[in-house]
């Protein structure tokens, strides 16, 4: 029954768009199913189906196994699909906001984000407010009282590191974190939360010679503060094919002084783990290693 299991397929439509900077437009997607929407954690992802260039709306049926009937049809007939993060659920208003990276016309949700119109439709896959119990689709549970964080993220992983901080910045007695987030352009740097114990290190590709994306993250990870890594450090990673699988390592229990939480574009994300566990022998439980898009591919 669709109105107890953890994610449904809601309708949605675009309502307004507000660009937060000049590469990341925050969309309001509003229609009475968003009423049913919930959210669980700041990196809550969602599947967003969009309408093909032909014009062909979403239908997608509001089954169970949804994926499975999406898979199910032709590749030529699908309409896209992407995963986001929820930035905002407003339920009380039906509105629901996510942030785009307007990367260009090469990909399908990154045009349609340029190009949407107020009333243009999408459907998404999202947790369900009826559900019985919470249903995953978030990385981000970090220990009660950590003694250091840390967070790495291009602007694909910012909505969510931001709403990371907002949570962070709420508690009464805030952890020491430091963060690094690369961006395109110095006006992409948003203003995030504050508190004593937080640093933040924004790393501008266009100030230093516009890098690859994810060059300037991998090299940062030489200068975060980390904890004392093992004398047993790795000799052998198992090997990831990022062409085939999203590399997606999570950190196990949620104890421990140390908790990293770090997401991007993937061979950046397989260079930061080579660097954290083989070279410098951080404990591996300790840190969440998440690939959310692939340069030069497409991850559905
Ligand atoms: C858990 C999770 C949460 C995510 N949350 C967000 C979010 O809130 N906001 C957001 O913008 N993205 C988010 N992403 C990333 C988003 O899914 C990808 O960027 C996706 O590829 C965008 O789809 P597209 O149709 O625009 O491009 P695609 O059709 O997937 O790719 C077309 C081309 O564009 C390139 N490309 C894709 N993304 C980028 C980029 N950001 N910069 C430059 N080139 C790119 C690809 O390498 C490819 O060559 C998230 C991903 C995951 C896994």
């Amino acid at each position: 029954m669709s109105h107890t299991r953890p994610y449904r397929i809601f309708n949605a439509a675009f309502a307004r768009a507000l660009d937060v900077t000049p590469h990341l437009r925050r969309i309001t997607f509003a229609g009475p199913e968003i009423a049913e929407m919930a959210t669980w954690a700041p990196d809550q992802r969602i599947k967003i189906f969009f309408p093909t260039d032909d014009g062909r709306v979403p239908n997608m049926p509001d089954v169970e196994d949804w994926y499975a009937t999406y898979k199910s049809v032709p590749v030529a007939e699908r309409v896209p699909m992407r995963t986001y993060t929820i930035r905002n659920l407003r339920a009380d208003q039906a509105e629901v906001d996510v942030e785009f990276v307007l990367h260009g016309e090469n990909g399908p949700a990154s045009r349609w984000a340029t190009h949407a119109q107020p009333g243009d439709k999408v459907q998404i896959s999202a947790p369900n407010r009826r559900a019985e119990k919470i249903g995953g689709g978030f990385e981000w549970e970090p220990p009660a009282d950590p003694r250091h964080v840390l967070l790495m993220a291009d602007e694909t992983a910012i909505p969510a590191l931001a709403g990371i901080l907002e949570q962070l910045a709420a508690r009464q007695s805030p952890p020491p974190c430091e963060v690094f987030a690369e961006v395109a352009d110095r006006a992409d740097a948003l203003v995030l939360p504050t508190w004593p114990g937080l640093t933040v290190h924004w790393l501008i590709r266009q100030e230093e010679g516009d890098p690859r994306p994810g060059d300037l993250l991998t090299a940062a990870i030489n200068r975060a503060k980390l904890p004392a890594g093992s004398d047993q450090t790795i000799t052998e990673l198992e090997t990831i094919d990022i062409d085939a699988t999203v590399p997606w390592e999570l950190a196990k229990g949620t104890e421990g002084a140390f908790y990293a939480w770090i997401a991007g574009e993937s061979e950046a994300i397989m260079s930061i783990r080579r660097i954290l566990i083989k070279e410098r022998g951080i404990d591996r439980s300790l840190l969440n290693l998440m690939g959310y898009w692939r340069f030069g591919k497409v991850y559905e």
